[in-house]
């Protein structure tokens, strides 16, 4: 039975390109074929299902529908030579001496890529990009995912060339006509993501200075815990091989760990440190209110002697 997400909304024309079941004439009159098993097509055109294309022989044609979305769409990028792409993040993460997580991100905002010159499956050495879009010389390409989506052996020959490359994610798309097709290969960003970008490492370069600089700025303006920021009661629990530190803080009161905690230990300290309106502040941090004071050090005691 055929589904609506597997119908072939698309197929070829006997001009050779990619055609919308909703610009041929209906029935046989289309005069297209299946891009995949090569067969003559029909256009459905009636008033119940949506308007779709059917083997003339009524064979069923498992890869048809994926198979011309996956043309129409490369053909798609060919014709209108552009393409929003996805922000570019880059994230690195530190610790200051007061134990707070820091993190800093560089990133580059959704651009929308126009090519002046666009070719499709061409051979570039060992690969073979769906789509290669240059733009004054700089080119990006374009993987297409249907069925078959960038393996980590695929990403690193593809970025063994150090172009940009991107993948669009059609998997779950279902495109009656070139409008919903444009909307989510074209101008969509949800459905993509960066396979390899050679800007990358720069980016993250600047993120991890950015770290290093809060870092080192802490250190200068606070050598030393400051009166704020010195713990005015400590207690330390011993949990099998892990430790845990609790300091009462004139804001708050901060539990560390030593060791991760493992499997139910770690599960019942953070429901007990969640109960108390805590929360985690970093892998190994959590940060509790003040009132709760009585209620940790009981809880943490009953866990002590539990576990
Ligand atoms: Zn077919």
């Amino acid at each position: 039975m055929e589904t609506s997400s597997l119908m072939q909304y698309f197929a070829r024309s006997n001009q050779g390109q990619m055609v919308s079941v909703h610009e041929v004439p209906r029935g046989l009159a289309c005069e297209c074929i299946c891009p995949e098993c090569g067969h003559t097509v029909i256009a459905r055109q009636g008033n119940i299902k949506a308007w779709h294309f059917a083997h003339a022989s009524g064979a069923d044609c498992p890869g048809g529908a994926m198979t011309a979305l996956h043309l129409a769409a490369q053909e798609l990028i060919q014709r209108v030579a552009k393409i929003r792409v996805p922000e570019l993040v880059a994230t690195a993460t530190g610790w200051t001496t007061d134990g707070e997580l820091i993190s800093e991100t560089v990133e580059r905002p959704i651009q929308e890529l126009a090519f002046d010159e666009v070719s499709l499956e061409v051979n570039i050495g060992d690969i073979q990009p769906d789509v290669v879009g240059s733009q004054q010389g700089e080119r990006h390409f374009i993987e297409i995912a249907v069925t078959h989506f960038v393996d980590e052996q695929k990403r690193q020959k593809l970025a063994a060339h150090g172009v940009p490359t991107l993948e669009v994610d059609l998997s779950g798309v279902v495109a009656y006509d070139w409008q919903s097709l444009h909307a989510q290969v074209i101008d969509q960003v949800e459905l993509k993501r960066w396979v390899h970008h050679p800007a990358l490492a720069d980016m993250q370069a600047q993120a991890d200075q950015a770290v290093q600089l809060r870092i080192a700025q802490d250190h200068q303006v606070d050598p030393l815990p400051s009166a704020t920021m010195r713990a005015v009661w400590s207690r330390t629990f011993h949990f099998n091989q892990a430790r845990v530190y609790v300091d009462g803080f004139p804001q708050h009161i901060r539990i560390r760990q030593t060791h991760y905690l493992k499997g139910e230990t770690f599960s019942a300290m953070h429901s007990l440190i969640r109960s108390l309106g805590g929360r985690t502040t970093g892998d190994r941090f959590w940060s509790v209110p003040l009132p709760a004071k009585e209620a940790l050090l009981d809880g943490l005691k009953r866990m002590w002697s539990a576990y």
